[in-house]
């Protein structure tokens, strides 16, 4: 086959791709069709990366190339599929964040690559107006976007490992540096791409520092942009980040005139920034305003519930299990530490004993309970909670009214009424599940402990609440256990 028709073939089956892409992002809009959704978009990714290693081969590679291909697949293939078989669910979000560090980071490096190759963008050094101009253009917003995206999602996952500390961390004058990165990288860039137009001339050492000075400040800001954001807000940070990483592989996609990466970076760029734009709304936070950060500073300045404030109200294993299984509308409400627990079966087997019982059964999802957008849906499906049964919150609000028990298993800052009635907190204004509206209410957990955001709610001193003390897992168990009895 000559070299037009591979090229011919390539193009077709980046299309075929492409189009797997947004079949499969179409499939994900339902938890009963996601799964295909995913296999659909691999297909689509294989059939990608064989298409660019055809045109590679057209191309009469050396084998040293061959060996660097084969090496990155099988390393970057072989932790990807680890680390994705053996994460546990609580730390998908740090894992996402890994990702978005590694895509925005080969995306940066790939520019800088492409750089080098044209040693310092020599040609532009010469001066080959309206050409290279846009070429510089995207090499510096890949650079910029990549970089940022790399050290703020390293920051972002370090901070959600509990390897750095997850609240807010303020740096003295942070603002000032940053306003200076920005003006900085910025100034440089601009530069560097008059240069590209032929408008300026410079020495190709000097375009080589330019650029290191671009690097550099974008890195030090992806660090300080995220370094202050914290409690509540990370979600929202890691899903804009993943906008970011789309971005900027979009970007690479033009440095090297690749479509597949025009196209697949878009997809991730604009889906990421349509989730970000949804999950801000969801917090009921302008996404300006979770970046200007500090969002749960204010650690430990919140003083803790006094006997002032009411009294806690326990209730025993049998208490409850009487409380549903004489109920006849049941709203079960998960969070964290459902997930934690890992008693997503359990949740399952209390619902098919009521249901059993002819009482009315639903799961109330808030867009942002656990530690990753979907958490829920994803750990209910794993347990094969039937799909209707999973009701957002708008839907499923206004039935907490008619509801005899709320159960609220490992939920905290979702389900905090602060958010509706007190301006003071720090996370007032944020939608919440109104399982404070229910007839009665049973929140099972380990302790009066505090949620993400680390603040107290007012729900556990609700009259109508029964704290029931235990882990998720055993206290299920044990309130499965104690309706079979009745
Ligand atoms: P929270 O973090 O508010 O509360 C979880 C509660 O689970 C804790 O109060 C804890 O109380 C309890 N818990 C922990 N382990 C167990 C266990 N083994 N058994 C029973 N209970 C347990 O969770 P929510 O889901 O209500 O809210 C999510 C929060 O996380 C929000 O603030 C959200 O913004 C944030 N967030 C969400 C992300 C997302 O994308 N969804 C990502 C990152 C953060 P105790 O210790 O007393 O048991």
């Amino acid at each position: 086959m000559n070299a037009t028709n591979v090229g011919y073939l390539v193009h077709l089956a980046f299309i075929v791709g492409a189009a797997l892409f947004v079949v499969g992002l179409h499939l994900m809009n339902s938890p009963a069709t996601a799964r295909t959704g995913n296999r659909v978009s691999a297909t689509g990714m294989i059939i990608a990366v064989a298409a660019e290693i055809a045109f590679v081969a057209e191309g009469q590679v050396g084998i040293g190339n061959w060996l660097i291909i084969a090496g990155g697949l099988l390393v970057g293939g072989g932790l990807g599929l680890r680390m994705a078989r053996t994460v546990a669910m609580t730390q998908m979000p740090q894992l996402v964040s890994l990702f978005n560090a590694v895509g925005g980071g080969a995306a940066a490096l790939l520019a800088i690559s492409d750089f080098i190759a044209l040693d310092g963008l020599r040609v532009l050094a010469g001066g080959a107006p309206g050409l290279d101009g846009w070429r510089s253009l995207f090499i510096l917003a890949d650079v910029i976007v990549g970089s940022v995206t790399f050290t703020g999602s390293l920051i972002a996952s370090a901070k959600l490992m509990g390897l750095i500390r997850g609240r807010p961390i303020l740096i003295p004058f942070g603002r000032i540096v940053s306003w200076f990165v920005v003006v900085c990288g910025l100034s440089v860039s601009i530069v560097l791409i008059l240069a590209g137009m032929g408008i300026v001339t410079y020495d190709v050492n000097v375009l080589y520092l330019l650029l290191a000075v671009a690097l550099t400040c974008a890195l030090v800001f992806g660090m300080l942009m995220v370094l202050p954001i914290g409690g509540a807000d990370m979600p929202v940070v890691i899903s804009l980040l993943n906008a970011f990483t789309g971005t900027a592989v979009s970007m690479a996609g033009f440095v090297v005139g690749n479509v597949m990466l025009i196209v697949a970076g878009a997809l991730v760029g604009a889906s990421g920034a349509i989730l970000t734009r949804l999950m801000a709304t969801a917090m009921n936070r302008s996404i300006g305003n979770i970046l200007v950060g500090g969002f749960g500073a204010a650690e430990g300045t919140q003083a803790a519930f006094t006997s002032e404030d009411g009294s806690v109200r326990e209730v025993s294993v049998d208490d409850a299990a009487i409380q549903l299984a004489y109920a006849s509308k049941v709203i079960i409400v998960p969070g964290y530490g459902l997930a934690v627990a890992q008693a997503q079966h359990g949740v399952r087997e209390l619902a098919d004993l009521l249901e059993a019982r002819g009482i009315e059964v639903s799961y109330a999802i808030h867009p942002v309970a656990g530690r990753m957008p979907g958490h829920m849906n994803v750990l209910l499906a794993e347990a094969n909670v039937p799909y209707p049964q999973l009701r957002e919150m708008e839907e499923i609000n206004p039935e907490f009214e008619r509801t005899d028990v709320a159960l609220v298993v490992g939920a905290n800052d979702v389900t905090n009424p602060a958010a509706r009635a007190d301006r003071s907190s720090p996370i007032f204004g944020m939608p919440i599940l109104d399982v404070d509206k229910a007839r009665s209410i049973i929140v099972m957990k380990r302790s009066m402990g505090r949620g993400y955001a680390g603040i107290d709610n007012p729900l556990y001193l609700n009259p109508k609440t029964g704290m029931y003390f235990a882990d998720a897992k055993k206290g299920l168990q044990q309130l499965v256990a104690a309706v079979k009895a009745l």
